[in-house]
């Protein structure tokens, strides 16, 4: 199976030289704060990401929950959640079993991103007992592939603010966030400072977010966790009483800093080709469902009579195959240009195949499935 172009982008592989930079990592105790190498990779994030601190954990789903949970303190309380938010679907319900909160996951009325507005109009203020106080607001960027306005995401915390309620960023992508603000203030996505003062910007208006080094940075494993001392201490604590603390993360550490300094330069080529095979796939005559942002591309190829599942069979079918679960895909530092070309020449042929149904009666008869974004 070929890994390099799929329907996630978890499925990258540690590269040669990120294995060698683990094999001379420090290998102290990190439970004990002891492993200068997990220690300086959370120095370097808290400064590039502008906070005081940082913590380095195992997954993003675990920085979600640590922050989560160190931002709640006593019930009742409430988090206010985008309703396809990650944070609320897909992590198993840590919200209610680590934090005893209810969450209360918003519609986007533009249907597309929550607004001031949006949010303005759930906030429990604590002040009728019906209702449970909100105490955070967690939002994510890029949800699903998609860019969430800054200057919108700068409202809502201002909101926040007013009424003393924190504001947590899932970012699993924020890197794509990153690479492509990098891209438009013509900055050097190779510098640090720049990537620096584009992080740090980015997360201004957020008490703690947690940043992904595993999806499309290429790190094996880990997510790190920004916000101040304060936050990040009390994290550490739960990390603990949740099994998290490790012992020798130097490796790791080693491994997500090379994907920082090596990995994060590429993004900005894997967007430009996530732009390519969505160009190629509807000149091929497929919709394509989403905006194209960053790294993602939805497709939709029952323009053609075609089901998703045909084009999942036909990229399966290939000498070197493409590996897609859905109307998906998900391109990473390491998706080949051979890959894309691969697909786009598959819808083509997909296209142009003798005695597939007739197109435009096909989209006449059946009204065309709104595709759900989700993961
Ligand atoms: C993948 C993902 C996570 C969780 O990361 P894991 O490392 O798989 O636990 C959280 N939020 C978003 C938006 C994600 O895509």
């Amino acid at each position: 199976m070929r890994t390099l172009l799929t329907s996630g982008d978890t499925l990258t592989i540690p590269t040669d030289a990120q294995l060698t930079a683990a094999l001379t990592a420090s290998r102290g105790d990190d439970v004990y704060s002891e492993d200068s190498d997990t220690a300086a990779l959370e120095a370097r994030l808290a400064r590039m990401a502008g906070k005081e601190a940082c913590l380095f954990a195992a997954s993003g789903t675990m920085t979600n929950q640590l922050a989560i949970r160190s931002h709640m303190k006593q019930p009742p309380h409430s988090v206010i959640v985008d309703h396809r938010a990650h944070v609320h679907i897909y992590e198993a319900g840590g919200i209610a079993m680590f934090s005893q909160a209810t969450t209360h996951a918003l519609t986007p009325s533009n249907g597309a991103y929550l607004t001031v507005e949006d949010v303005r109009g759930a906030l429990q203020l604590g002040t009728n007992i019906h209702f449970a106080p909100t105490r955070l607001v967690c939002l994510e960027n890029t949800l699903s592939g998609t860019l969430f306005p800054q200057d919108e995401i700068v409202k809502i915390s201002e909101l926040a603010k007013e009424h003393g309620i924190a504001m947590h960023l899932d970012g699993a992508r924020v890197w794509n966030v990153a690479a492509n603000e990098v891209q438009g203030r013509g900055l050097d996505a190779g510098k640090e400072e720049d990537l620096t003062s584009v992080l740090t910007d980015l997360l201004a208006p957020f008490d703690s977010a947690s940043l992904c080094l595993s999806k499309g940075l290429g790190a094996p494993i880990g997510s790190a966790l920004v916000g101040s001392k304060e936050l990040v201490d009390r994290a550490r604590w739960f990390r603990k009483a949740f099994g998290g603390g490790w012992r020798q993360s130097g490796p790791l550490a080693a491994m997500a800093d090379h994907a920082i300094k090596h990995h994060f330069p590429r993004l900005v080529g894997t967007h430009a080709l996530a732009r390519r095979l969505a160009d190629g796939l509807k000149k091929a005559g497929f919709d394509i469902t989403a905006p194209v942002d960053t790294n993602m591309v939805f497709f939709d190829a029952s323009p053609l009579g075609l089901s998703n599942d045909d084009v999942v069979a036909a990229l399966a079918a290939l000498q070197d195959p493409i590996a897609l679960a859905g109307n998906r895909c998900v391109l990473h530092h390491q998706t080949s240009e051979k890959a894309v070309d691969d697909f786009i020449e598959v819808a083509n042929g997909l296209a142009e195949r003798p005695g597939r149904d007739d197109a435009s009666g096909a989209a006449t008869l059946e009204p065309r499935k709104r595709v759900k974004l989700g993961y």
